[in-house]
């Protein structure tokens, strides 16, 4: 038996949040110690830990590097239960519930795309830390994944400065996992051949690891399902991601960019990532209506009418009630097909990730890189699908511009950012065989 946690699966401070839900996690009641801290990571919360992890100035304008561990003190960590639960922990206004929450989230992202992968996902930092170091930082206006550590803080609202804390948000934390698979998984680049395009690849990743996350919550499944009648194109709880770094920010998987719109340039790879995000959300949704074809639950000229109008204004009030007829006479099947359109987006995504290199990434390697995986996993079966819609987005046609100055209020860039600050890896250079032959008579 695994161990149980309450866990939010949209944070409470959302006006559509739902209720906290029990879930069980992979690692063996009794087995978590204080923090909690199971073999890849371990939450604290540090007693007066003043700046978050990362590139910083000293006094005299010199730049340093400060990365983990904590060696300071740190408040009372959360204890299982005796039966090795957390589930005492429930109180919002308790940090040792924040402390779990986080650890929740993180475990619960993870244990999903294990599954996928059917194997431990290993941290990117893995030759420099056993553990990743999860720190509380309430004081932080962030929630990063950075080299050996993720920081999660709090949420200040400029205008209301009403505050939401990082914690108790599980779409932002699963984001900042899927970050850190995607340096797992596909590398990080060397920051000289560090493109735009991977950037926001990375940010688009990071949205799909957080939504294929998030369907594996009932809740969510029903809710997407009963609040639209099963058209994934109206607003919903899936299509909906919100990192809300320095300035709150709301971005839509269903969104009409196409990749011409960076021609001129781009400031902000979570708007560069859009056509991306857009190109494998509709994706989503093809394989989706697929396959509710294939079971009968609507019929082919409603898929066919769906797709002609995708991204128009139409789409919605001329299909709405087709959606609404189809899945009061389906709902089992709908659910069924939504859940078999996850699993395999997720199984695209792993295989396309392992076809992948980072330096000098660009979306149409990503479209490459899907077909081949389309070709081993399934046959081919989604070539038209991924291939129509990487082409919708003008994908391998259109060319992205230089990178803008930032206006004043962008939100935080993660260039050269916290996130992707490295220990030295061997200062010292190795010395030369005479060298050591010389030390050694010495
Ligand atoms: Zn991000």
């Amino acid at each position: 038996m695994g161990t149980r946690f309450w866990l939010f699966p949209q944070t409470p401070t959302d006006e559509n949040s739902l209720p906290a839900e029990v879930v069980e996690l992979s690692p063996p009641a009794g087995s978590l110690d204080p923090g909690p801290e199971d073999d890849s990571m371990y939450v604290i919360f540090p007693v007066d830990k003043h700046q978050e992890y990362g590139m910083h100035k000293d006094r005299f304008g010199r730049d340093y590097v400060y990365l983990p561990p904590w060696d300071g003190d740190v408040y009372e960590r959360p204890v299982a239960d005796e039966a090795g639960h957390f589930l005492h922990y429930n109180d919002v206004d308790d940090a040792r519930f924040h402390a779990t929450h986080i650890y929740a989230s993180i475990r619960f992202t993870l244990d999903v795309w294990e599954g996928y992968y059917q194997r431990p996902i290993k941290w990117h930092f893995r030759n420099h830390y056993d553990k990743c170091e999860v720190n509380l930082l309430p004081d932080f206006d962030n929630a990063i994944i950075g080299y050996g550590f993720v920081e999660v803080g709090t949420y200040v609202d400029k205008k209301d400065r009403s505050l939401s804390p990082f914690s108790l948000n599980f779409d932002v934390l699963a984001h900042e996992v899927g970050h850190g698979i995607v340096y797992a998984e596909v590398g990080m680049p060397d920051p000289r051949k560090e493109s735009a395009e991977y950037l926001g690849f990375q940010e688009s990743c990071a949205d799909i690891v957080s939504m294929v996350a998030t369907l594996h919550f009932d809740s969510i499944i029903d809710e997407v399902l009963e609040s639209t009648s099963g058209n994934l194109y109206m607003h919903n709880h899936l299509n909906r991601f919100a990192e809300t770094s320095s300035s709150k920010q709301i971005r839509l998987a269903c969104n009409n960019m196409k990749l011409s719109d960076f021609a001129a340039g781009w400031r902000d790879e979570h708007i560069l990532a859009q056509p991306l995000t857009g190109a494998i959300f509709d994706i989503l949704v093809d394989i989706f209506h697929e396959e509710l074809v294939r079971v009968g639950a609507i019929s082919t000229s409603l898929e066919e009418v769906s797709d002609k109008l995708e991204g128009t204004d139409e789409y919605e009030s001329e299909l709405q009630e087709e959606f609404e007829a189809a899945y009061s006479a389906y709902t089992a099947q709908f659910r069924e097909a939504l859940i078999f359109s996850r699993d395999r987006l997720a199984t695209l995504m792993i295989e396309t990730w392992s076809r992948l290199e980072a330096d000098h990434l660009e979306y149409l390697d990503v479209q490459r890189a899907m077909l081949e995986a389309d070709k081993t996993a399934f046959s081919g079966q989604y070539h038209t699908i991924i291939n129509v819609n990487f082409a919708w987005r003008e994908i391998g046609m259109a060319v992205v511009g230089p990178k803008l100055p930032r206006k004043k209020d962008d939100p935080q860039s993660h260039t050269h950012s916290n996130r992707t600050v490295v220990p030295l890896d061997d200062p010292v250079p190795r010395k030369s065989y005479r060298e050591r032959y010389d030390d050694a008579r010495r």
